[in-house]
C-alpha cells in the first residue's frame, strides 16, 4: 500500500527539463488497476454495486403520473417539469419537489410513493380555507394553516386535530414569518364587506409575498372579481382592467387586491418567485360565516329564523354564485399547473338579488318574506365571469348549479344555527363534488 502511494506521487510531478524519465509503458496502468480489483475480490464488490444501480434504475420499470383533467388527484409532478427551468427560483422550487437536475424526466421508480408536499395555507380556518386545508391533506400533503381567526374559526380545522400532517399556528399576516414551504395559498384577508370595512387599512395590508421569496416556494394570491369594480365590460374577461373607485368604502378591499397583484406579479418579474393568481367569483357553501352580511349567508340565515330576507336597493343588480368544492379544484389546478394567470375562478351561472332570494325560498321557506333596504355604497351592478381562460388552460369549470349547492350549504347552516340536524359540513362538500 505505502509503495502504492508513492509511485502514484511521482506520476502526479511535472516533468522538469533537467531529468527525463523513461515514459510508462501504455498498459502498465491499465494492469496495475487490474491487478488491484482483482486482490482482496474487490472486483466482486464493484460488480454487485453495479448490478444493483442497473436493476433499480434500468430494469424496473417507472410509473408516470399522467395529466388527467377532472380528476381529483392533481398530477403536481408532471404538470411541473412540463415548464423550463429557467431561474433560480424555479429550480428551488423544482429541487424541493424532487424533480430537479438529478431526474430530468420525473420518472419515480415504481414502489415509491409522490412525495408529499409541506403547504401553508394563510386563511386556512376561514370558509374556503377550510375546505382547501381538507383537500390538501386529503391528497398525503402537510399542511400548515396560519391564521389569527379574525373571520375563521379553529372549529372549521378542528377534525385534522392529533393528525400529524396537520399544523396550526395563531398568527396575523401582517407580521413575518419565516416557514420552510413548497407552496403558499395566501387566502388571509376578510372577505366580507362588513368585515373588510371594519378595518381598512388592515385589509389592504394582509399579505405578505416575501415568505415566497425567502424559501423559494410557489406562492398563490387569492384576488377578487372586485378587481373589476362596478364593470364597464360583461361577462368579465381577465384582460379587463376595472371600474374602481380608489377613495370609496370597498377600496380597501378593491384596490387593496389590486395591489396584491401588483406586487404578485413584480415579485414574479423582479425576483423571479413562482406565482399563481386567481380572481374568485361569488362562492357560498357549509362553514360560510353566519352573521357575515354577505348576501347568500344573510339569505339562508334569515330564511332559516322566519326573518324576512333582506334585500339591498332594488335588488337587480346581478351576482354569479359558485360552490366553493368548485372553487377548491380551480385553486388546487391553478396551484399545480404552468400558467401564472390571473384566472377568473366563478360560476357564469348570473342571478339579480331578486332571484336569488325566490331560490332561497323554494329551497327553504316559500313563504319567506322579501324586505327591501337602502343599497350600500358603490355596489357593483353587475357580475358575471367570463371562464373561457380557465377552461382551456386549466381544464376546470364549475359543475355545482346553485339549486344543488344550496341545500347542501342549508343543512350545515341549520345544523350551527339550531344544532338539531344529523348531516355534518364536511360530508356536504363531497356530496357536491361527487354528484
Ligand atoms: P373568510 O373570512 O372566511 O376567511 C378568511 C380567513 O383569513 C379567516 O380565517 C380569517 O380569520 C383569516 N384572516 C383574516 N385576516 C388575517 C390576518 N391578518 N392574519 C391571519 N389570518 C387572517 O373568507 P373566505 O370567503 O374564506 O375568503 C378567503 C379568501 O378568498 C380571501 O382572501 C378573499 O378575499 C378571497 N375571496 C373570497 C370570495 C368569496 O366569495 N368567498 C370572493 C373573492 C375572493
Ligand atoms: N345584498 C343584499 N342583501 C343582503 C346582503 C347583500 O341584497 O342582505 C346584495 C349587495 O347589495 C350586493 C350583493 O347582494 O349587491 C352581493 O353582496 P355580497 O356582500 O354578498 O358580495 P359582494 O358585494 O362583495 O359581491
Amino acid at each position: 500500500m505505502g509503495s502504492e502511494l508513492i509511485y502514484r506521487g511521482h506520476e502526479a510531478q511535472p516533468a522538469s527539463d533537467s531529468y527525463s524519465p523513461k515514459p510508462d509503458k501504455p498498459w502498465a496502468s491499465v494492469t496495475r488497476a487490474a491487478r488491484y480489483m482483482l486482490r482482496e475480490q474487490r472486483l466482486l464488490f464493484v460488480l454487485v454495486g453495479i448490478a444493483i444501480a442497473t436493476l433499480i434504475f434500468t430494469i424496473i420499470p417507472t410509473s408516470r403520473v399522467q395529466l388527467a383533467p377532472h380528476t381529483t388527484t392533481t398530477p403536481i409532478l408532471d404538470s411541473i417539469t412540463y415548464f423550463p427551468i429557467e431561474t433560480q427560483n424555479k429550480f428551488s422550487y423544482q429541487h424541493r419537489l424532487g424533480i430537479g437536475s438529478g431526474n430530468p424526466t420525473g420518472k419515480i421508480p415504481l414502489g415509491l410513493k409522490r412525495k408529499g408536499l409541506r403547504i401553508v395555507v394563510t386563511g386556512g380556518a376561514g370558509f374556503v380555507g377550510s375546505h382547501l386545508v381538507d383537500r390538501l391533506i386529503a391528497r398525503g400533503d402537510s399542511v400548515i394553516v396560519v391564521d389569527n381567526f379574525f373571520t375563521g374559526r379553529k372549529e372549521n380545522v378542528m377534525h385534522h386535530f392529533g393528525n400529524p400532517n396537520f399544523e396550526l399556528i395563531r398568527h396575523d399576516v401582517v407580521e413575518p414569518l419565516l416557514l420552510e414551504v413548497d407552496q403558499i395559498y395566501h387566502l388571509a384577508c376578510p372577505a366580507s364587506p362588513v368585515h373588510y370595512k371594519f378595518n381598512p387599512v388592515k385589509t389592504i395590508i394582509s399579505f405578505f409575498t416575501r415568505l415566497a421569496k425567502r424559501v423559494g416556494a410557489r406562492f398563490l394570491l387569492t384576488s377578487t372579481s372586485e378587481v373589476y369594480g362596478d364593470p364597464l365590460q360583461h361577462p368579465q374577461k381577465e384582460t379587463y382592467w376595472g371600474n374602481v373607485n380608489p377613495i370609496g368604502v370597498r377600496s380597501c378591499y378593491d384596490e387593496g387586491k389590486r395591489t396584491a397583484e401588483t406586487l404578485t406579479m413584480d415579485y414574479h418579474r423582479g425576483a423571479e418567485v413562482e406565482v399563481r393568481i386567481a380572481r374568485i367569483f361569488n362562492t357560498y357553501g357549509p362553514r360560510m360565516c353566519i352573521d357575515d352580511g354577505r348576501v347568500v349567508s344573510n339569505f339562508v340565515a334569515q330564511a332559516l329564523r322566519k326573518e324576512p330576507l333582506t334585500v339591498y336597493g332594488d335588488g337587480k343588480q346581478t351576482r354569479s354564485f359558485q360552490y366553493v368544492s368548485d372553487l377548491v379544484e380551480g385553486l388546487m389546478r391553478l396551484m399545480e399547473g404552468e400558467h401564472v394567470g390571473p384566472f377568473n375562478l366563478g360560476n357564469p351561472g348570473e342571478f339579480t338579488m331578486l332571484e336569488l332570494a325566490e331560490v332561497v325560498q323554494e329551497t327553504i321557506d316559500p313563504n319567506a318574506r322579501i324586505e327591501f333596504r337602502p343599497n350600500t355604497e358603490d355596489d357593483p351592478h353587475k357580475r358575471k365571469p367570463d371562464i373561457t381562460r380557465a377552461k382551456e388552460l386549466l381544464g376546470w369549470e364549475p359543475k355545482v348549479s346553485l339549486r344543488k349547492g344550496l341545500p347542501l350549504m342549508v343543512s350545515d347552516f341549520r345544523q350551527r344555527i339550531f344544532g338539531d340536524h344529523k348531516e355534518g359540513s364536511s360530508s356536504t362538500i363531497n356530496k357536491a363534488s361527487s354528484g
